[in-house]
């Protein structure tokens, strides 16, 4: 028997589908907004619909932006022959607030991780290579010191090795399997001030 009405049904059914949304959360938030009035369900509609068709990736760095090139890329006061690697925008995010940092990013959405069927080519690590034609003269290793982060750290000091550039691995000051994006400003800096060579 459906406790509830088929459209209330199918509202919970999506908002589950959600990641970190379980059954209870779906359930409180399908009532939320069945209650909410009209003009600001359709105001969040279309702000999920405008994200979702605007945004895209940087095509030098491939952080997630509204332009073409990322306000990071487009800066020509950062240093462009130093590139940090980070697993996502919300890391790079996290580097950024710290207000410290001057050169460019990479980002690869996300981490080798054979468990989990995820290799080398499933990440934008093609694309780095590729920007290590152009004048770079250290690339940052900042992915997280999660068995994914180490094993993609690894990949990537062993890809670039060979091609003389130097390359760095963000101190362990980072706690073990950590998300860069809940660590605090100081503890980033630090991490990158301490960085070593791979
Ligand atoms: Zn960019």
């Amino acid at each position: 028997m459906d406790l509830y009405s088929g459209h209330i049904n199918k509202l919970i059914d999506e908002l589950s589908g959600l990641p970190g949304i379980g059954s209870k959360s779906a359930q409180r938030l399908a009532f939320h907004l069945i209650n909410m009035p009209l003009d600001r369900v359709n105001r969040l509609v279309k702000t999920i619909v405008d994200a979702r068709e605007n945004v895209c990736y940087c095509k030098e760095c491939f952080t997630l932006t509204d332009n073409e090139v990322c306000p990071v890329c487009a800066d020509q006061k950062r240093d462009h022959s130093t590139i940090m690697v980070v697993e996502n925008t919300r890391d790079l995010a996290a580097y950024e607030k710290t207000g410290r940092y001057d050169g460019v990013y990479h980002v690869l959405h996300g981490a080798i991780s054979p468990m989990l069927g995820i290799g080398p080519g499933d990440i934008r690590l093609k694309e780095l290579v590729t920007r290590l034609e152009h004048n770079v003269s250290e690339v940052i290793i900042a992915t997280n010191s999660s068995l994914e982060g180490e094993t993609t750290a690894m990949y990537i000091s062993k890809l670039i090795k060979p091609t003389g550039i130097r390359v760095t691995r963000i101190a362990s000051g980072v706690p073990v399997g950590g998300d860069l994006e809940y660590i605090d400003e100081i503890t980033l800096l630090r991490a990158l001030e301490g960085r070593t060579e791979m």
